[in-house]
């Protein structure tokens, strides 16, 4: 493989309110040698949390069924503040939910605004409010059109002994990606679509860009 091996640094468990005021425990991972430098984090949920020994060289137990797994990537403004531009705080949400349920992994990517930054999203905000979609702006200031990279994904779940998982998405480049990256995504869970009043044009250029899944094993475990 093209990318070298990160290693466990340090775990530990963050008790989390969810958005409809129920509790859960996260197991957070940080790491060693992710290859961007940036500090990247995974979160356990679920009986997830608890499956890993403590130490540093953790095993996973002996598995029924990969991970459900989703791969998050930052949106300071979608995430922290609620911002209705886009639909990541509602599926930062629903991710918790159903990995809190189901038991799974987030992997929380510190590449905001498609990889650009928090001030170029914000700068392409002004472009995409005098007419252009997402894609277009970011192309305008001079970046590509998604500079988003998976492989820091890819170290962690190394990182984890996790090599096969179960992907909480309906982004058919995003399983791509991680398969050339030699994650085996046994199967694809499609994820709800989260409408408000501003975003509808958001979600129309991300359907035309990324049409959706036709997942291969609908039943999940
Ligand atoms: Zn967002």
């Amino acid at each position: 493989m093209s990318w070298p091996p990160a290693t466990l640094r340090a775990q530990v468990s963050i008790p989390l309110t969810l958005a409809d005021g129920s509790r859960v425990t996260a197991r957070a991972f940080t790491f060693t040698g992710l290859r961007d430098g940036r500090e990247h984090l995974a979160l356990g949920l679920g009986g997830w949390a608890d499956e890993l020994d403590t130490g540093t060289s953790p095993r996973w137990t002996p598995l029924t069924r990969p991970p459900l797994t989703r791969v998050h990537s930052e949106c300071l403004t979608g995430d922290v503040l609620g911002s209705r531009r886009c639909d990541c705080g509602p599926q930062l949400d629903e991710a918790l939910h159903r990995l809190a349920e189901e038991g799974g992994l987030l992997l929380y990517l510190r590449q905001e605004g498609r990889g650009i930054g928090l001030y170029s999203k914000l700068d392409a905000y002004v472009l995409q409010d005098e007419g252009l979609d997402t894609y277009e702006a970011n192309v305008a200031l001079g970046y590509e059109e998604d500079a988003r990279d998976y492989t820091v994904a890819a170290q962690m779940l190394r990182a984890l002994g996790v090599d096969r998982v179960a992907l909480l998405t309906n982004n058919a480049d995003k399983v791509a990606q991680l398969e050339a990256l030699g994650v085996d995504v046994v199967e694809k869970v499609p994820t709800g679509v989260h409408r408000s009043d501003a975003n509808g044009r958001y979600l129309a250029t991300k359907l035309d860009r990324h049409p959706p899944l036709a997942p291969r094993h609908q039943a999940h475990g």
